[in-house]
Order: structure tokens, then sequence, then C-alpha cells
């Protein structure tokens, strides 16, 4: 069968992305907190958010204030998170939306008091052992004790104390076991400061699906609500992988070929002739290269046998280099029309890859593909998942 498709684009599938915050929720037994930072992974912040919010995510989070203060114009009864704030970041318009800022330090405690905070809502990250955001272990006492004065003095409340893993997807990596503990050591020392937060966090979707014991009173979870796996391959402490629960990739991208056509035996393809056709072969262009996101690293060299799309419901290799707005794919042979459809990844229903398989075969992770995919390309959305509450059960299926 051969489809068509008229240019070059991104569907986002939103009823997979509501049936994973629902699987997500109903697995983990605690509040979900949707994170839709980047664009929410290159699927379009507003409306991931929106399709995990009828999912039944509690929370939504992104990474600054300025996506916060997006996503709350389009999310107004929602509880929003952010957790990067800089030095101008503008306190007062994000107490102003209700949003929950994260502090890490007493300096910026202090300067959310200044922005004339009244019962603003503020969340402490501390550092368990990521040594990326949040306070050093010697800093705790100090921030707990500012964080409790500014409750007493009516400026905020406290509504989360959380930390984030190095490792999470390596179940046996000993950073876990270490994290969780020193993260239950700053929660005890939260509430001996006189703190109450509504919720305390750790787990992010491979701590979710994987860690049990991780899951506290909420998870932060993006990419498996996606739908991808964030820990391809590893086995939790219940014996689940994240394979096992029943997420749906949301992302679909494909283009229609511009041209097909012969090439002979010796032909050198793409820039620096990486490869050269051993025999006579066909090819067919693809309108899409690294300006759209598709990353060059996918490129086929000798070394490397690149990644691959789907045309006709035959998986084709790329030859060469990815180029900035186009890529070759070898058709061995067959000669689809002009306009055929070429994808290169979706859920992988009809046998196309998925942007796993492009992770793979571009040295990096399905987070990448998905969150830098885009360029020229439109998107568009369909709802095509139905929520099958039989798949809803924690894992057994
Ligand atoms: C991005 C991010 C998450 C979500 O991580 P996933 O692995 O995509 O679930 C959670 N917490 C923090 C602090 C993050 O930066």
């Amino acid at each position: 069968m051969s489809t068509t498709s008229g240019s070059p684009e991104i569907v986002v599938d939103l009823g997979a992305i509501r049936a994973n915050a629902r699987l997500l929720a109903t697995h983990t037994g605690v509040d979900l907190i949707a994170v839709v930072k980047a664009d929410g992974y290159g699927h379009g912040m507003a409306q991931a958010a929106r399709a995990a919010v009828e999912g039944g995510a509690r929370w939504l989070a992104v990474a600054t204030p300025e996506e916060a203060l997006a996503l709350r114009r389009t999310e107004p009864g929602t509880r929003i998170l952010c957790w990067l704030t800089t030095p101008t970041t503008d306190y007062a318009a994000c107490l102003a939306a209700d949003l929950d800022v994260t502090a890490y330090t007493v300096a910026e405690l202090d300067a959310i008091a200044a922005a004339g905070a009244r019962e603003a809502r503020v969340q402490l990250k501390v550092d368990t052992g990521l040594s990326r955001g949040g306070a050093a272990r010697a800093d705790w006492d100090a921030l707990f004790a500012r964080a409790r004065q500014g409750e007493v003095d009516g400026a905020w409340r406290i509504t989360g104390l959380w930390s984030h893993f190095a490792a999470s997807d390596e179940p046996d990596h000993p950073a876990n076991d270490a994290q969780e503990k020193v993260f239950s050591e700053a929660v005890d020392l939260a509430r001996a400061a006189g703190l109450r937060p509504e919720i305390v966090h750790l787990a992010n979707s491979a701590a979710a699906i994987l860690r049990p014991s991780a899951r506290f009173d909420a998870v932060r979870c993006g990419i498996a609500l996606y739908g991808l796996d964030p820990a391809p391959g590893a086995v939790g402490d219940d014996g689940l992988r994240c394979a096992d629960i029943g997420l749906r990739p949301a992302m679909t991208v494909r283009a229609p070929l511009v041209m097909v056509k012969d090439v002979d035996a010796g032909a050198g393809v793409s820039y620096g002739h990486r490869w050269i056709a051993p025999a006579p072969t066909t090819v067919g262009l693809v309108p899409l290269g690294y300006g759209d996101g598709v990353p060059r690293h996918a490129s086929a060299d000798p070394t490397r046998p690149g990644a691959e799309v789907l045309v006709e419901g035959r998986r084709r290799p790329i030859r060469g280099r990815i180029c900035m707005d186009q890529f070759v794919i070898d058709l061995d042979g067959d000669r689809p029309p002009p306009g055929t459809t070429a994808m290169l990844f979706g859920a992988g229903d009809d046998g196309e890859p998925t942007a796993q398989d492009w992770a793979e075969a571009s040295g990096t992770i399905n987070y990448e593909i998905v969150t830098r995919i885009g360029g020229r390309m439109s998107r568009s959305y369909v709802d095509e998942t139905g929520v099958d509450e039989s798949r809803v059960d924690g894992g057994q299926r």
C-alpha cells in the first residue's frame, strides 16, 4: 500500500498522552506531576499539558518561569511547578500567576520575599547527589530555617520538598539507594524545622516505574508521558520493565518523498560520498535534515549503518550523510511515486522505526530525538488512542 502526505509533518496523538498519564497515575498510585518543559518534549506544551490533565495529572511542571507563565495562560486551574529561576527572574510575575516556584538557596528565598510575596507557594529543592541544582547538604539547615521564617511571616507556604535522581535509568546503580536515603533525611530535617510540605517528590519517569520506594507523594514524569521508554531493557525492583506497563508513543514524523531516481554502481551518495552504491539501485529523497532536528549523527557511513525510514511497508536505510534540508534513502530497485510517505518514526504499529531506533542509530537517547525534532515541520494533532481500561491495572496485561 502506498500512502502519500503533502509536506513534512509531526503528528501527535493526544489520546496516547492522555492514556499514558492515566497509566502512570494508576500504576504509581500517587499524584502525577506531568513534565511538559521544552515545548512538551517537542509535542507542544499546551496540548500535551491539556491531555495529561485530562488523563489524571494533578500537577504540571516545566523548567523555566517563562514556560510556566505561558502554561498558566492555557491551564488556569492546575498547579504548575517550575524550578529553573535565574538572578533576573521576575518573582512578582510568578507569584501573580499562582505558580509554585522552587528555591535552592536562602538568597532565592530572600528575593522571593523582596518581590512582596504574600501566601506565595514555594517548593524547596535539595541536592541528594546529582550535584546539579538544589541546596547542598551543608546548607539545608539554613534553607529550612529561612523557609520556616517566611511561613511565620506570611510570605509563603512551603508546598513541596524535592530532589532529582542521577541514574534512575540504571536501577542497580548505587546512587539510587544513596540518594533516596539522603532524601528521606532531608524530609525529616525539614519536618524538624517545622515545615509541612504538601508533597515531597523524588522520582522522574524511570524511578516512578522501576522504583516503587521512590514514589513518595508524587512522581514527575516527562518521557513516559510521551510514551517513550526512559530505561530500555532495565528491570525494576518489582520485576517490571517500563515497556511492561503499556505506554504508547505519541509522536509520528513523516514526509513525502520528493524525488526517486536510479543510481549506478559506483555512484557516491550525499556529501563526502560516504556511501558508494555497490550495485545499481534506486534512491529516494526525503526533504528533512538537521535543520529540522533530524540528527546528522544518524547518517550512514562505512562504520555505521545509520537510521531507517518506512516506505511502502519496508524499512529503507539512509545512505550517506544527512544534510541540513534533505537526506537520501535506498529504495533497492523500487520506484514509489514522489509524494509517497516516508515514515521516519512513530509508534511502530506498521513496522516503522521508533524514536528509540533513531536514538540508537544516533548514539543518543529518545528524549533528544523527540525534543529536537521540529524546525520547519508543521505539527498537527489527532486523538486516536482510547484509554483502554483493561490496560490500566498496574501492569498485569
Ligand atoms: C526533566 C525532568 C523530569 C522529567 O524526567 P523524565 O525522565 O522525562 O521523566 C523530572 N524532574 C526534573 C527535575 C527534570 O528536570
